[in-house]
């Protein structure tokens, strides 16, 4: 999924739990993918991108079993939970960032081929719904559910075109007939994982930014609870 899309699912997540600052919510949910992009660049995980790279379809993640299985996400996400509910005793902070790790996982079962492990070691059944061999109909969705969040924080005018303008950018990825700048990544998959490193960088600011000032002052921060020392 779109970064900037990974990136909105923390202004969902603020509304359900509003006391948890912007920064660790925006890492939470693609804590992920930055694992992703870290296995791929110490060559621990790997991805094929064809030859010619004219859409998604033509990337293939071919062995991402521990940034990206059911089961190291699920224990990743209960590890964060029991560092911050149990150890720093931030138990809304625990819930939130765990919800924000899993989500990626979640978010990427929905649009992914069958790329993605229930754990390392088990190969097959591969998990995902295929959505990307259809790639304009994921970018659709995608942007759809960029903007639920947005309309769940009840952000701005400029964080909603943010978002927009962050899927309508990443449309050659999506379309094969509309060139871009994955041409000039074709057959060199490192450097397709610098890219994402880079576009899960801009998606983070691009939500901080433009989000920042509406989390201060998020209403319902004084309707939750206190949470226990
Ligand atoms: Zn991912």
């Amino acid at each position: 999924m779109n970064a900037i899309n990974h990136a909105a699912t923390a202004l969902a997540i603020h509304r359900r739990w509003p006391g948890v600052p912007i920064w660790p919510v925006l890492v939470s949910v693609q804590i992920v993918e930055v694992l992703w992009v870290a296995l791929n660049l110490l060559g621990v995980e790997r991805t094929e991108v064809g030859p010619a790279f004219a859409s998604m379809r033509d990337v293939h993640l071919v062995h991402m079993p521990y940034s990206h299985s059911l089961v190291t996400t699920a224990l990743l996400a209960w590890a964060v939970w029991w560092v911050f509910a149990k150890r720093l005793g931030r138990p809304q902070w625990g819930v939130a960032l765990a919800v924000g790790v899993f989500s990626h996982t979640v978010l990427d079962l929905l649009v992914h081929a069958p790329d993605m492990a229930i754990a390392p070691g088990i190969t097959s059944p591969k998990l995902g719904t295929g959505l990307y061999d259809a790639p304009m109909v994921a970018l659709v969705v995608e942007t759809l559910y960029g903007v639920w969040c947005w309309r769940r924080f009840q952000g701005s005018k400029a964080l909603l075109a943010v978002i927009l303008a962050f899927n309508v950018g990443a449309l050659s990825f999506y379309s094969p007939d509309i060139p871009g700048p994955e041409t000039l990544i074709a057959g060199h998959p490192m450097l397709f994982a610098g890219f994402i490193g880079a576009h899960i960088a801009m998606g983070w600011f691009a939500i901080w930014y433009f989000a920042r000032t509406s989390w201060q002052s998020a209403p319902l921060q004084t309707t939750q609870p206190r949470e226990q020392p």
